[in-house]
């Protein structure tokens, strides 16, 4: 991380950050979206090691295209020329690989995300498994309000396979993925155990 990389960095907060200004997680108490971009590359940079800009330029856009803006639409283009200006090429591609085409049905757009893990690249993996410790940390401890410990349950497992399917090479990673699914996996068993 030189110091253009650290401008560039900081850029992509405030693009984020524009972004997602309206926009809530489904928990009940309904924190601002941008906690979880936020706090992506903080997982990468303490907990991976990672120190590729590109990397955690992408992680702090990774939802953008996903979730602010209609896909194929004129702002989805004009979002995508805006990265590819400030940020390049790369950092387009590493977010495209992690945004889910929304016109599939959702349990497809699941099974796909499975499925294609194993053909992201390795830098496209490190976002993938970020994003997923920072969804089942929500999920086991600050879930969407309306979600059942089922489908809490389904989301874990779900999240798993893939993380299993994309066999990313960071051991840090890998090892807080493991830990966070498994403390949460006990803790809704535990909820669930009392709750019959
Ligand atoms: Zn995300």
């Amino acid at each position: 991380m030189n110091e253009t990389d650290c401008g560039k960095l900081i850029k992509a907060y405030e693009l984020a950050a524009r972004q997602h200004k309206d926009q809530r997680r489904k928990d009940t108490d309904a924190s601002p979206y941008i906690n979880h971009p936020i706090g992506l590359p903080a997982i990468l940079w303490e907990i991976g090691g990672v120190r590729d800009a590109d990397v955690l330029i992408a992680a702090v856009l990774h939802d953008t295209l996903e979730d602010t803006v209609d896909q194929g639409s004129d702002a989805d283009r004009a979002l995508q020329a805006e990265i590819v200006k400030e940020f390049g090429k790369e950092v387009l591609e590493l977010v495209l690989a992690v945004t889910d085409d929304k016109s599939v049905e959702k349990q497809k757009r699941k099974l796909l995300q499975i499925q294609k893990a194993p053909t992201l690249s390795s830098k496209a993996k490190l976002i993938k498994l970020a994003d997923k410790i920072s969804n089942v940390t929500d999920v086991s401890n600050n879930p969407p309000s309306g979600w059942d410990l089922d489908r809490r349950i389904k989301y874990l497992s779900w999240a798993k396979a893939v993380v299993d399917a994309a066999q990313s090479d960071s051991i840090g990673l890998n090892a807080r993925f493991q830990s966070v699914y498994t403390e949460g996996m006990e803790k809704l068993l535990k909820e669930q155990a009392v709750k019959i």
